[in-house]
């Protein structure tokens, strides 16, 4: 179904900068353009983007924060939280869904959006990446039950951070979607935040191939232009 939520406070969990952007950031804008807030949360440092080898990890990482606030900026999203685990080398540890719980407690949003477990590869052509996988299996295990459950990290109470229960889930770039977002009115957005990521987007290919996965997304729900996901409704 294409939907209509009903969104205030939402927060984007993604591995690395420009995953929002591929992914997700025609929705954010729809979303910040009807009065919504959203932040980001990105899960590693995100210093591997480059095989160039006079560009050390540290200075990628600071170049490729400063493009994500950019393209944050350019969809209405003024709160980027960089957690700083090493790009790469991401688990689904303790560690990383306790970091994950404090984001959610600290900003609490009504709707979560996060990439999806279940997804290995797509086609012929495209591996995921192991780092999406951890924050997805991380970023849901915060969402449902720590988040919400007052004694889990008790050290996150000691922080002053109440447990908090996330009503939506939407897993991005999901195997089996089930929800549509008409991110017509948003796609230029989408692309101009895009293109932010200097250093990564080289290749005009990206936005074609961008502009293609909406379309793609859009056309069995007669809409020019869409973004899917896997919703979840949670009590
Ligand atoms: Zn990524």
């Amino acid at each position: 179904m294409t939907t209509a939520l009903v969104v205030k406070r939402a927060l984007v969990i993604g591995a690395h900068a420009d995953d929002v952007e591929f992914t997700s950031a025609g929705t954010v804008a729809r979303w910040t353009s009807e009065g919504a807030v959203v932040g980001y949360v990105l899960c590693t440092d995100s210093s591997r983007g480059t095989d160039d080898p006079r560009l050390p990890p540290r200075e990628l990482a600071r170049i490729r924060q400063k493009e994500q606030r950019a393209a944050a900026l350019k969809v209405g999203v003024r709160e980027c939280w960089f957690l700083g685990y090493e790009d790469g080398t991401l688990e689904p540890t303790l560690a990383l869904r306790r970091d994950l719980v404090r984001a959610i407690r600290s900003f609490r949003p009504d709707t979560v959006i996060c990439p999806d477990p279940t997804v290995r590869w797509h086609g012929q052509g495209y591996l995921n990446h192991p780092d999406h996988l951890a924050v997805a299996d991380a970023a849901l295990a915060a969402i449902y039950p720590s988040a919400r459950d007052r004694w889990a990290f008790p050290e996150l109470l000691a922080e002053g951070l109440e447990p908090h229960k996330v009503g939506t889930v939407l897993l991005s770039a999901p195997a089996e979607p089930d929800t549509w977002v008409d991110i017509s009115a948003t796609i230029d957005l989408k692309v101009a935040a895009l293109l932010e990521h200097k250093s990564q987007i080289t290749d005009p290919g990206a936005v074609e191939f961008v502009r293609d996965w909406g379309r793609r997304a859009g056309v069995a729900q007669g809409l020019p232009y869409a973004e899917a996901f896997r919703a979840f409704f949670l009590g």
